[in-house]
């Protein structure tokens, strides 16, 4: 593949371990701020900061990096004060790599209600106006960017590839995302291949950018950048995206990584990361973006996802609903007032070493901030910890032992489909 610039050296991807007669693997994705051994799970960070959470507790918990999100930054406190702070890392006081979404999907499901995985059923209907009920839709896609209302105030903004890039380079993460049109599951299939040619032309513009940035901001350690891969849940188009994607190349910049994109069926999330992760080279980093359930992570780490991201481990944790190795449970059920036990006898996390569910339990019934703390600390290091465990497990070998064993305990009882 094609050197980017001087820089490669600033970012690296080696692939250690093979998962046996699969897509999975292990490797290490070296960046300016460290290194990430992957898979790996990182936690969201949306406003550059994971919510009610200390950056160093995040560290404790095994967090390899943050993402942030782009979208949200842009708006507050605007990219222009991050980078006056030294980048997004030096902002937040977090040494360790940070990722940025390219604010593609939040400005595009603004007010629709997208979701990431969906459970399609037969009878849906396809069109390209899918809304909310009750919703307004407040973004707009045309050939050149999307303008979007901004959630917090209604005023009018625009993004392009371009303008994306520039924040993305302000807010300055290790790792960036090209700006991309997400579509749903329910768009036409025509509307699809448009889309997935539109999201082509950003993504070589989104190159053009990055290279001029990258050399105009050389002062600044490198940034990666990824194209992120559309095609929802056609095969031609994730294998046409991934090659093209690939293949791009402005002046000798290429992606440095990519992201696996889009809303994704559910009943078919792994044959449809393998369709791009067949096509891939296999000396790039790939992430799943938004994506986090225990199975939806198994099914990505076997066909070859590298890195993880999702909101739904700390956004659980404040509504009192947490992990254990036996499945989710909600700490409002009133059986854990009298629970003078860990939330999970197997966690090694900070909240489960020192607090019994009955003390978090109250302090959820009794509104106070402490409990969402210690909560998302225990969901966060569930999460980041049995991504861990899959990674050891690739190494050693029994990564479907493993998987059998956990997911058998998890979803035991639930009418949750398990991974196959
Ligand atoms: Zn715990």
């Amino acid at each position: 593949m094609a050197d980017n610039n001087q820089a490669t050296n600033l970012f690296s991807f080696r692939e250690e371990a093979r998962l046996a007669g699969s897509l999975g693997r292990t490797g290490v994705i070296s960046t300016p701020h460290g290194e990430i051994q992957t898979p790996a799970f990182i936690p969201v960070g949306t406003k550059a900061t994971i919510k009610g959470v200390l950056p160093e507790s995040i560290k404790d918990l095994g967090g390899q990096a943050v993402l942030a999100n782009a979208y949200h930054l842009y708006l507050q406190p605007g990219p222009a004060i991050v980078d006056e702070a030294g980048g997004l890392g030096s902002f937040m006081n977090w040494d360790g790599p940070t990722f940025t979404d390219s604010g593609g999907f939040q400005v595009l499901s603004l007010g629709v209600g997208f979701k990431k995985v969906i459970a399609m059923d037969t009878e849906t209907f396809r069109s390209d106006e899918v809304i909310a009920e009750k919703k307004e839709r407040l973004a707009h896609v045309d050939d050149d960017g999307v303008t979007f209302k901004s959630h917090l105030d209604g005023s009018m903004h625009r993004f392009t590839p371009e303008i994306s890039m520039q924040v993305q380079h302000q807010l300055g993460a290790d790792i960036i995302f090209a700006f991309d049109e997400c579509t749903t599951l329910h768009n036409t299939r025509g509307y699809q291949e448009r889309s997935l040619e539109r999201t082509r032309l950003w993504a070589q513009r989104c190159l053009v950018e990055h290279g001029r940035l990258t050399t105009e901001r050389s002062h600044r350690p490198y940034q990666a950048l990824f194209g992120v891969l559309q095609g929802a849940q056609y095969e031609d188009l994730r294998r046409k995206a991934a090659k093209d994607l690939s293949n791009l190349n402005a002046e000798g910049v290429s992606f440095d990584g990519f992201g696996l994109g889009g809303a994704l069926d559910k009943e078919k999330l792994g044959t449809i990361i393998g369709w791009m992760t067949e096509e891939l080279p296999r000396d790039k980093p790939r992430h799943l973006l938004g994506i986090g359930e225990p199975d939806d992570l198994f099914i990505g780490v076997e066909n070859g996802a590298d890195t993880f991201d999702c909101v739904a481990p700390s956004r659980q944790a404040r509504t009192s609903a947490v992990f254990t190795r036996n499945g989710r449970v909600n700490l409002s059920n009133s059986k854990y007032q009298r629970q003078f036990a860990p939330i999970d006898a197997e966690c090694d996390c900070y909240t489960c070493s020192h607090y019994t569910a009955a003390y978090i339990a109250h302090l959820f019934r009794s509104k106070e901030m402490v409990a969402g703390t210690l909560a998302t600390i225990h969901n966060e290091r569930f999460i980041v910890r049995l991504v861990d465990q899959m990674r050891e497990s690739i190494t050693r070998g029994d990564f479907l032992e493993f998987k059998r064993d956990f997911l058998g305990r998890f979803y035991v009882g639930s009418p949750k489909r398990q991974a196959t």
